[in-house]
């Protein structure tokens, strides 16, 4: 059996850490060493340690002095917007309209849905993204595309044909009863097939009708294991519209809580503009929300308020995401840096360890697979990322003046791209030296 010894600084979070000197919360090695079997780390720690279980015949890498991390997780992003990424001038409503659902269309061809589920997982790959939780379009071939692409190449990635079956042009609508059926025939070719999950995707209220969301909700209570997800109080003109549809709930959330649709594995998009009485809707039902900043300042949805979220007495659980193509990167370091901003514009501050273990095991646990992903302990499954801060020549000349780790992961965020990511790891396989570019 062949086994792969990584050696480099490792980094790798146990719980959230509560302050930038909450040591304990973490786990960190000078010169650490990863032993990868199948797949997954058989051991971890000193690297003296970990070598003398490896064996003369392990395979050696040594990347010194560079960081190994857990991937980075990205909670919440439309594959097939790729090409409407960087679209100029639309808040929400004009944006879907203008751009996302003419784009969308496109993926009634499955030719064009199998090219950019590939392009868009290399980009994932490239900026040290290893888990996504991905919105497909309304086509089923779409999911196909997506699922054959990512299972290919081992991934562990949740992701689910969106339904909406009204307020969108033809080209992006299915119907209740197809988009039931098709979600479950997805279900059933794909969900457990490897390292594949299935999530249910009603897009928003706002693009599914009564009808539909009943048939959203049946599939919930049919799969109550699988994931949910959805976008929630995003931008005014949405929250009203909704209203308008709506006309009996109590509030945006309401209508998502009257089909069934709130619980552990359901992941809510945006959640900027919650009353108190949704936020505690969510945290009662244990659901999560998923902070999306570049795409929330991009779009001038206004401003996720994470700290808030995470202090109240009834507590929301938050993921963090890219939210491409609303969101203008694909890179979680971009985003966390945008996501620091977001925060101090609330007045408030984000440590450089929360920030990256958000990225790593705080979405891992959001998203309900921390026993698979986002740390490095024994037992994981071996997706890895492997940062280099002296990138670029202003990340080397700023890495003369840092002296902590602290202060290493805080350049990393706010001056870190592609280009920090030397290498990632699929399954224990290298997968960004691997890619033709
Ligand atoms: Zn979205």
């Amino acid at each position: 059996m062949t086994s792969t010894l990584l050696r480099g600084r490792t980094l790798s979070f146990v719980r959230w850490p509560q302050t930038i000197d909450d040591h304990s919360a973490w786990r960190y090695e000078e010169d650490g060493g990863l032993l990868i079997r199948d797949g997954r780390i058989v051991a971890a720690g000193a690297y003296a340690d970990v070598e003398k279980q490896a064996g003369e015949a392990a395979k050696k890498i040594d990347h010194r002095p560079h960081l190994l991390l857990p991937g980075f997780i990205d909670a919440h992003v439309h594959f097939p917007q790729m090409q409407i990424i960087a679209s100029y001038g639309a808040e929400l409503l004009d944006w879907l309209n203008t751009y996302t659902f003419p784009e969308e269309t496109k993926f009634a061809n499955a030719q064009h849905g199998r090219r950019i589920a590939r392009l868009f997982l290399d980009e994932m790959v490239r900026h040290g993204t290893t888990t996504v939780a991905a919105y497909c379009s309304v086509h089923k071939a779409s999911a196909e595309a997506f699922f054959a692409e990512s299972h290919d190449r081992n991934m562990l990635n949740i992701a689910g044909k969106v339904m909406m079956d009204r307020n969108a042009p033809d080209g992006v609508l299915d119907t209740p009863q197809s988009g039931y059926d098709d979600s479950k025939a997805l279900i059933a070719q794909w969900h457990g097939k490897g390292r594949q999950h299935y999530a249910i995707t009603p897009r928003f209220a706002i693009t599914s009708s009564p009808d539909q969301m009943e048939m959203a909700g049946a599939l919930c209570r049919e799969y109550p294991d699988l994931h949910m997800q959805t976008h929630l109080s995003e931008n005014h003109a949405e929250i009203a519209f909704t209203q308008e549809l709506y006309p009996w709930s109590r509030d945006y959330t309401d209508v998502y809580e009257h089909y069934g649709l709130l619980g552990k594995k359901s992941l809510f998009g945006h959640c900027i503009h919650l009353s108190d009485r949704e936020a505690d809707a969510l945290s009662d039902s244990g659901s999560v929300a998923v902070f999306c900043p570049t795409s929330n300042l991009f779009l001038g949805s206004g401003l996720f308020d994470y700290q808030r979220f995470r202090r109240r007495d009834k507590p929301v659980r938050i993921a963090a995401a890219t939210d491409v193509g609303g969101g203008t990167n694909y890179s979680m370091l971009r985003t966390m840096d945008e996501g620091y901003k977001v925060i101090a514009l609330n007045g408030e501050k984000l440590n450089p360890f929360q920030s990256f273990w958000q990225m790593t095991r705080g979405n891992a646990e959001a998203l309900s697979v921390a026993e698979k992903i986002g740390t490095l302990d024994e037992g994981s499954d071996a997706d890895i990322v492997v940062l280099d801060a002296r990138a670029t020549p202003a990340m080397r000349l700023r890495m003369e003046t840092v002296e902590t780790l602290a202060q290493e992961l805080f350049l990393l965020q706010t001056l870190g791209d592609d280009r920090t990511v030397r290498e990632v790891y699929v399954a224990g396989r290298a997968a960004k030296s691997d890619m033709a570019i």
